[in-house]
Order: C-alpha cells, then sequence, then structure tokens
C-alpha cells in the first residue's frame, strides 16, 4: 500500500489536503480513499471498490468517452466565472447552500456561471443537503431563474422524506446522492418516488458492479460522480459510466483539477468536455514525490487491519 497526501487548489468539502491510499493487485493499481471521519464499517465499502481494480474486474466499456460537468465550488462569482471558461465543459455543476454563506451569494455564483457557460450551457446545483424544505423549495425557484433554468438540484434537503416533499412542490427535477450512498436502503429513493435522477459514487457503493445493479434496480438515469479520487480512483468511475446502458446527463468525474497533483503521469482530465475511457499508468516517483509522512501512512495501515478486522468479524 502507498498513501499519497495532495493539497486541494481550493477548500472542498470542508477539506484542503487529500489523502489516498493507493494498492497494486494482479489486475492494477486501485484507489481507497474513504474520507479521514469515516469509520471502518464506512469504509469496507470503499475497499471493495479498490480490490475490483486490482482484480481487473470492470464490465466491458459501450462508450469511448464520457462527458463530464466542471465542478464549481462556493467561491465568488468571479472565480466561478474563470473556472467554467477554464474547464472547456457544457455542464456545470454549482456547489450551493454552503455552511456560512446565504442565498444571495448562490444566486450571484449561478449567474455568473450562467454568464460564462452562455445560453446552451446546462446548470446544476448541489446543496448537499443543507436547506430545510421550506428553504430549498424557495432557494430552487430563485437559482433556477438566475441560472435561466436548472438541469436538476441535488440533495436540497437531507432526508429521504424531505426529498420526496421538495420534488412534488418544485418543477426542477431532483437529483438523489447522499440519499443512496448514505442510506441504510438506497431503494428508499425509488420506493417514495423522491428522485428524478441517481447519483452514483463508485468508493461508497462498493465499485462498478455493484453500482450497475443499484442503476438497474433503482430504474432512474444515473449521473456517476467522484469522491475526489486521483486518476487511479476516478477510472473506476468512468469504468461505470462507460458500462452504463444509457447516460443522458454528464458525469461529476472531471475533479482531478481539484487536485495540485495526480499520481499519473497522463492524468484523466477532461478534453473537449469528455474524459477518455481508459485506465491511467500510475507513476510510481510521483506516487513517491507525494508520499504522506509516516505518521499518516501508519495511520492508514491501521484503517486498512481495522477493515479487514471487521470483515472477520462478520464472518464470524
Ligand atoms: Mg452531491
Amino acid at each position: 500500500m502507498r498513501v499519497v497526501s495532495i493539497p486541494m487548489r481550493t477548500r472542498f468539502r470542508g477539506i484542503t489536503v487529500r489523502e489516498v491510499a493507493l494498492l497494486q493487485g494482479p489486475g492494477g493499481w486501485g484507489e481507497w480513499s474513504p474520507f479521514l471521519e469515516y469509520p471502518p464499517e464506512v469504509a469496507e465499502p470503499w475497499l471493495r471498490c479498490a480490490e475490483e481494480a486490482m482484480a481487473g474486474d470492470w464490465p466491458a466499456p459501450l462508450r469511448d468517452h464520457v462527458p463530464v460537468n466542471v465542478t464549481v465550488p462556493a467561491v465568488g462569482p468571479d472565480r466561478a466565472r474563470e473556472i467554467v471558461l477554464a474547464g472547456g465543459c457544457r455542464t456545470a455543476k454549482v456547489k450551493v447552500a454552503e455552511p456560512g454563506q446565504g442565498i444571495g451569494e448562490d444566486l450571484d455564483r449561478v449567474a455568473a456561471v450562467r454568464e460564462a457557460l452562455g445560453p446552451h450551457g446546462r446548470i446544476r446545483v448541489d446543496a448537499n443537503g443543507g436547506w430545510s424544505v421550506e428553504d430549498a423549495v424557495d432557494a430552487i425557484a430563485r437559482l433556477d431563474r438566475a441560472a435561466g433554468g436548472l438541469e436538476y438540484a441535488e440533495q436540497p434537503v437531507a432526508s429521504v422524506e424531505d426529498l420526496a416533499r421538495v420534488r412534488r412542490l418544485v418543477d426542477v427535477p431532483i437529483a438523489a446522492d447522499e440519499s443512496i450512498r448514505r442510506a441504510e436502503d438506497p431503494y428508499r429513493v425509488r420506493d417514495l418516488e423522491a428522485a428524478d435522477i441517481a447519483v452514483l459514487k463508485v468508493q461508497p457503493l462498493g465499485g462498478v458492479r455493484a453500482c450497475l445493479e443499484i442503476a438497474e434496480r433503482i430504474g432512474l438515469p444515473v449521473v456517476v460522480s467522484s469522491a475526489l479520487e486521483t486518476s487511479v480512483g476516478i477510472a473506476a468511475g468512468v469504468a461505470l459510466a462507460a458500462a452504463l446502458p444509457e447516460l443522458p446527463h454528464a458525469c461529476g468525474l472531471a475533479t482531478v483539477q481539484l487536485l495540485t497533483a495526480d499520481v499519473a503521469g497522463e492524468p484523466l482530465l477532461p478534453v473537449g468536455g469528455a474524459l477518455p475511457v481508459r485506465r491511467p499508468v500510475v507513476d510510481v516517483r510521483q506516487v513517491e514525490e507525494l508520499a504522506a509522512a509516516p505518521d499518516r501512512i501508519a495511520h492508514w495501515e491501521a484503517r486498512l487491519a481495522a477493515v479487514r478486522a471487521l470483515r472477520e468479524d462478520r464472518r464470524s
């Protein structure tokens, strides 16, 4: 196991440095990068995703490139415009409902994104469950106007029940993210008709094949999204997006550029708004340059041991 520590370009999801474990198997490298606060039972499916990659056990691709969105963190309008113009993507995902900010900042950011994207690009917003039902209904209507039409609003509220309520009160399509990957039962979203779109992330949901099965059973259009991985982890998301029977929306996999460095010689970065379907080649020298401090490596080795111990417990 190798552990790398990579500074983020912009604070995202409350973190400024991304720590990632890379594991090599007979079928290639796998990434295991559960966020640091996650306990073993949450980090376990993330390891299954790495193991699937290490075995080289991915389904055959149905397409050779995957359209992606540019991600705009909770930055000011000038920076938002720059990010969209630099990205070359036709779809932008804009972070809203950031703790400590208000709807005014969200409206300004979304308006700046529309200006930079032009009239034909798509804009989606992600609130990470940050609103109440009442606030969500108000905010979605106002953001829809500021954007000149939203493609969808992702996880406006935290619970599946509230998601279903909001969906019945607004015209904008609703996407479920945390309500699928953090839920005991991802199919409650389907049973309560709580969303129009399912956001799937390969690491938290246990790998590419596990996500393909969820996609089939949940019966909603899928957007494959990242968990801020390096190119090694992004390749697993690309493998899922490439294997889905239908892919009507751009995916949230263009996030390698949120990191200041990568472990692949040729990182999985978008060209013309799409990612190529390929497995990146890990550059071991870069892995060494980005190596985490010895105490952090020890921490990850302890985490891995804890996940394996949990599996042993479950077996016995
Ligand atoms: Mg999300």
